[in-house]
């Protein structure tokens, strides 16, 4: 079968088993949808809530176009995906966001030209192909400066920051795979981010600008709202918009921005998908992030994006944030989220945790931390 909008009992393929295909998935399962999951992992956190699953590399021919016969539209949770994996999918199913949407998202440097060809504001970056490249880079752009891959990168994995000229050689050497990109240091004074959905017809529901902090890279915290002046907010949530209609977007994506110690909003980076930095509206959205995804690439009316509480959410990371489990579900006001995975690595995102406000009151740096009971940030600075 064919057509939209998906008739219930629909099966929607979801490339990657992580939490937010699992999350997507549990929305789906609302929506009267089953899921189809592929993964590399046997018994990864999307394939424990979902109907079907084809366990294979995103690159084995064979494997997607069975998980393509069975499943009628795909969409992703994991953006390392081939292109040419990518366009066998699409060559058999409609693929939502669209592969060329994704080709954006997974290369830097395609991703900057697009965002800056719309006249979106970044940082300002240079390609860099070899080591004199990035001494002309630096030159022209100035220290302190970022170094990252072009594609593949992380939760601050495949970057390094450049302080001094003789930093040049070895953080070069380092990073790979090739070519990479040089950004400016951004000082900024904040991380936000906006969630967006948008319809094959156009029809667009964004989520509120939320504040994010990182903590050794890794989103440690989301505050929903963002507590930013309105020009900031009405920048943020402009740009948002923007992106989603260049890229004439039929799904789900995050875009997130710095905001400079002048108040300008600049992109840092977007993701065609359900983004940490929305799992905050589960709790405090009647449509969270996840039903707007499955939505969107269902073809179902798209619901406003309306918030009835304030809320922080909080990540719960590795073996150390994990143990707190036990005491999380003790603790009044927390509303517990845990993923299924069978290990908590270092560094691994195992959960989180919400704490829903009423409508602006949303507390002050004391009020959050005693809110968030036993997970408070151990407030380190990290960012
Ligand atoms: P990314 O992998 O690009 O999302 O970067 C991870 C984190 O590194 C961001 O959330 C920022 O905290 C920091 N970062 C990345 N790029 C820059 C930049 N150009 N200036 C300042 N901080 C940055």
């Amino acid at each position: 079968m064919s057509g939209f909008p998906l008739p219930p009992g629909s099966t929607i393929g979801l490339v990657g088993g992580g939490q937010l295909g699992r999350m997507s998935a549990l929305a789906a399962a609302r929506l009267g949808y089953k899921c189809h999951i592929l993964t590399r992992e046997p018994g990864s956190p999307a394939t424990q809530v979902s109907a079907g699953v084809t366990i294979s590399d995103y690159q084995e021919p064979t494997s997607l176009r069975a998980f393509a016969a069975a499943v009628d539209v795909i969409s992703f949770e994991f953006e390392n995906v081939s292109a040419e994996g990518l366009d066998l999918l699409a060559s058999l199913k409609p693929v939502r966001p669209s592969p060329a949407i994704l080709r954006t998202s997974q290369d830097r440097v395609v991703e900057k030209s697009f965002l800056n060809g719309a006249g979106v504001p970044t940082a300002p970056w240079m390609a860099v192909e070899d080591l004199d490249g990035l001494r002309e880079a630096a030159g022209r752009i100035g220290l302190p400066a970022v170094l990252k891959t072009t594609r593949l990168g992380y939760d601050g994995k495949g970057q390094a920051m450049l302080r001094r000229s003789e930093d040049l050689p070895a953080a070069f050497a380092a990073l790979a795979p090739k070519p990479l990109i040089l950004e400016g240091f951004i000082d900024f004074a904040q991380e936000i981010s906006v969630v967006v959905a948008r319809g094959e017809d156009g029809s667009y529901s964004a989520f509120d600008t939320v504040e994010n902090r990182h903590s050794n890279h890794i989103l440690d915290v989301t505050l929903a709202p963002a507590r930013i002046p309105e020009s900031v907010d009405r920048q943020a949530q402009a740009i948002a918009r923007r992106v989603a209609d260049e890229l004439a977007l039929v799904g789900l994506l995050a875009v997130e921005m710095f905001v400079d110690s002048r108040g300008r909003v600049l992109v840092n980076e977007i993701a065609p998908r359900p983004h940490n930095s929305g799992h905050w509206t589960i709790d405090a959205c009647p449509a969270s992030q996840f039903e707007l995804h499955i939505r969107s690439i269902a073809g179902l009316p798209l619901p406003p994006a309306v918030r009835h509480s304030d809320a922080v959410m909080k990540n719960l990371v590795g073996p150390e944030e994990t143990a707190l489990w036990p005491a999380i579900l003790g603790a009044p006001g927390l509303i517990p989220h845990l993923y299924g995975k069978a290990e908590a690595r270092s560094g691994r995102k195992m959960g989180h945790v919400t704490r829903l406000f009423p409508r602006g009151s949303l507390p002050g740096e004391f009020g959050i931390a005693s809110a968030l009971g036993p997970t408070a940030p151990r407030g380190d600075g990290a960012c």
